[in-house]
């Protein structure tokens, strides 16, 4: 007898990660040390100190189960964001955050509505559940709001938007966003991911915390993986309405976030030089990056976020020109963009290792 499993489960093509560093050098016999991983927008500085130390203090304790409910985790995200800990919702990672929300709102056949060109754990979530995709066409490689508006269907029970996007990098205005929440029905959930909303310019910046105070069906979730360089913890959080909050977390599986990640985030959470530095080191090399194409004549998508997005014709021979020149960077066929390849910000070195390879690989 085969095994049973629903159409949609078999439908699923799985996530594919950035390649890992250990990987290519048992692929192609090449030294670890020599390999410049710009593939899966983790923070370049690596983890920050003050978590390092955080960890080690926690690690006498790991015979023992997390705090469940994270007493300690939310109420440093209590006092750093300002909202209420009974706001909060954990995540192993936000990538469970958005399962939890799919998993929590909507049953099979019901529908869910997103971008084109957004974050392919969307589609995950979406299909996890054996919900209907509603995928709305992109304006500019973003997010059309107004279009995902009328996309709305009656079964429509969640909508998911990426800001900044992943893995455009494309941004949507506060203002644009705020009319979307308005013009929402209040019946529909939207889970506003913010990634990388620490690397904002200040201009561009805006407190979501206020649009959750004001809409009940508003799910604004943030993760550690990025400015706060904990992504191989798995951390991450919504910030919901407790009538929201309350029925995640009847979904969450108990312990989802473990003891280091706890005591990690809250070491994070006050390190604010570490964050001011993951914003500086990210701004330069974003203008050094986008500078370069501009220079060479290629193709790219002003990014808001940590990554950028290059075209150049055939992604998959350029990617491979540049694994043989131990470069790894993403990409990006799986999104609808074969063309294109996506490059996360690295240390100014790592980033004139990546540009001289990219111009090998270019013939230029
Ligand atoms: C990287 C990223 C995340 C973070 O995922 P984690 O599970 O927290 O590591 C979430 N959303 C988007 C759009 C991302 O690019």
């Amino acid at each position: 007898m085969s095994i049973q499993a629903p159409e949609y489960v078999r439908q699923i093509a799985p996530y594919q990660a950035g390649k890992p560093i250990s990987e290519l050098a048992r692929e192609y016999g090449l030294q670890v040390e020599r390999i410049v991983k710009l593939a899966s927008n983790e923070n370049p500085l690596g983890m920050p100190e003050s978590a390092k130390r955080a960890m080690a203090a926690e690690l006498a304790e790991l015979g023992r189960y997390p705090d469940s409910n994270g007493f300690e985790l939310k109420a440093a995200i209590a006092a750093r964001y300002r909202v209420p800990p009974d706001w909060i919702t954990l995540g192993n990672g936000s990538n469970d955050v958005l399962e939890i929300a799919a998993h929590a709102l909507v049953q099979a056949g019901q529908s869910i509505v997103y971008s084109q060109y957004s974050f392919a754990v969307y589609a995950l979530a979406t299909q996890g559940v054996g919900a209907r995709a509603i995928v709305v066409p992109a304006r500019n490689y973003g997010h059309d709001l107004k279009a995902m508006r009328a996309a709305i269907e009656p079964d429509t029970r969640l909508v998911f938007i990426a800001n900044p996007n992943n893995p455009t990098g494309t941004f949507v205005p506060a203002a644009e966003v705020a009319e979307f929440l308005a013009s929402v029905p209040s019946n529909v959930v939207v889970v506003l991911d913010e990634a990388y909303t620490e690397y904002l310019e200040p201009a561009d910046r805006f407190d979501s915390t206020e649009w959750v105070r004001q809409y009940p069906n508003l799910i604004v979730v943030r993760t550690f993986s990025k400015a706060y360089g904990l992504a191989g913890l798995r951390m991450g959080m919504g910030l919901a309405q407790p009538e929201l909050t309350d029925l995640m977390n009847r979904v969450r599986q108990p312990f989802n976030v473990n003891s280091l990640a706890q005591a990690a985030a809250i070491a994070a959470l006050g390190d604010e030089e570490f964050l001011r530095r993951s914003y500086e080191i990210n701004r330069a090399g974003l203008q050094r990056m986008q500078a370069a194409f501009a220079e060479m004549g290629v193709e790219y998508l002003p990014s808001y976020g940590n990554f950028v997005l290059v075209r150049v014709g055939d992604a998959a021979a350029v990617y491979e020109s540049l694994l043989h020149d131990a470069v790894i960077v993403r990409p990006v066929g799986g999104y609808g963009l074969p063309e294109w390849l996506r490059v996360s910000v690295g240390l100014p070195e790592e980033n004139e290792t990546f540009l001289a390879a990219f111009k090998r690989a270019l013939g230029r």
